[in-house]
């Protein structure tokens, strides 16, 4: 038997709708949309409908969706090319949280080293950032605010809307990376009366968290924001990203979108009904959980993510013991030697690190039963048990 997937935030199963809309793109519709003739005219014909759908998805425009190779992309496009746009209009001043991914981190550090003022944001135990932080944090230097719209570990929902009006108000680049947040958290607005707009500048998303295809996605570029293109030699995208588009990818990433569209409000209460009861199996069954980041009420928290440590028992064995039965995430890296490092994000909310317990990532999707997560509950309290009891030596 295979093990349980129970890892969502690392990636999602293509959903058997999506291939289907795929398939022709894979096979007899072949053709470049850069090309004039019949077979470049319906792949182009296809994107452009994707454009608008994703576009849709968050009421931009769809001028203003580029097509990418996942977020990974994105985010450093909309790091490097955004700050080197805004650092010659003597904006060189960033803003990001402490627990964003590390293809907005790892450039940021980048930034930092080639001369861009970085200031990174403080977070408490909720992992929810307080947008007063972000307003006492920007100077008449600040070009960007990236903020992600729901962290990829604890799955806690940042204040996107407030963001979105407070960089605006200060005339500051917002830029999210929508990851994990893409259809689920909400990330435009209309205004009664008025069109209805992004409520940031710059959004990054992935299809293969949407239960589309790996290797595709887009930023969402306004026409406002100042950009310096990564990828050069082509007039693909009107010039923000040259390479022949990837017409399968799109596709995919577009009937994700529409059948995320569609389904989450009813596919989010069912999901946060099986991570309730996780969540219950495990704290009947193990004194010394911990929950992290802020759970609710409200819409604070991903409905499919549960993140936890469970106090004294040792995080290596535990992964191992699990490893042949169900498929999660710890939310520690190993390091070489085997020393368990501990996650940024859990370290940035200042929860227990790899030497008081074991944190483990659950991400339900939408194909996970009730009798996965009843297993994976029963599973997982057995072994932590067992392991608490028998002590940690590394
Ligand atoms: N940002 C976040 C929040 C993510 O969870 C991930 C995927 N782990 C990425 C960016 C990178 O996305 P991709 O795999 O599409 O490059």
């Amino acid at each position: 038997m295979l093990p349980i997937y129970l890892d969502s935030h690392a990636s999602t199963p293509l959903d058997p709708r999506v291939l289907k809309a795929m398939m022709p793109w894979l096979t007899s519709q072949y053709g470049n949309s850069a090309s004039a003739h019949f077979y470049g005219r319906e792949a182009a014909q296809a994107v452009e409908q994707v454009r608008a759908d994703v576009a849709l998805c968050v009421q931009a425009q769809p001028e203003e969706v580029c097509f990418t190779s996942g977020a990974t992309e994105s985010n450093n496009q909309a790091l490097c090319g955004g700050m080197e746009a805004l650092a010659a209009h003597g904006k060189n001043h960033l803003i990001i949280s402490p627990f964003e991914h590390s293809s907005v981190d790892a450039v940021a550090r980048r930034l930092e080293k080639k001369g861009i003022v970085l200031t990174v944001l403080p977070v408490g135990s909720s992992g929810i950032i307080d947008p007063a932080d972000v307003a006492r944090a920007i100077t008449p230097k600040t070009g960007m605010v990236s903020v992600m719209s729901a962290n990829n570990e604890i799955g806690t929902v940042q204040p996107i809307r407030a963001l979105g009006h407070l960089c605006k108000e200060r005339g500051v680049v917002f830029h999210t990376d929508a990851c994990q947040g893409f259809g689920r958290v909400e990330l435009s607005e209309c205004p009664v009366g008025e069109p209805c707009v992004a409520l940031a500048d710059l959004i990054s998303l992935s299809a293969h968290k949407l239960y589309g295809p790996k290797g595709i996605g887009a930023l969402v570029i306004r026409k406002t924001t100042p950009l310096v293109p990564f990828l050069l030699g082509g007039t693909h995208e009107q010039g923000r990203r040259a390479g022949t588009l990837n017409t399968p990818g799109i596709v995919g990433l577009g009937m994700a979108c529409v059948i995320l569209e569609a389904e989450w409000p009813e596919e989010s209460l069912r999901l946060q009904g099986l991570r309730d009861r996780l969540l219950e199996g495990l704290l009947d069954g193990f004194d010394g959980l911990v929950v992290n980041g802020a759970l609710g009420p409200g819409n604070v928290r991903l409905p499919h993510n549960l993140n936890v440590t469970f106090l004294g028992v040792c995080p290596t064995r535990l992964e191992k013991a699990l490893d042949d039965r169900i498929s999660i995430s710890s939310a520690s890296a190993c390091l070489a030697g085997g020393a368990p490092k501990p996650s940024r994000v859990i370290t940035a909310i200042g929860g227990h690190g790899p030497d008081e317990g074991a944190t483990i990532r659950f991400g339900l999707g939408r194909f996970t039963t009730q009798d996965e997560v009843d297993f994976a509950a029963q599973v997982v309290v057995n072994e932590a048990q067992r392991l608490r009891a028998a002590g940690c030596s590394r």
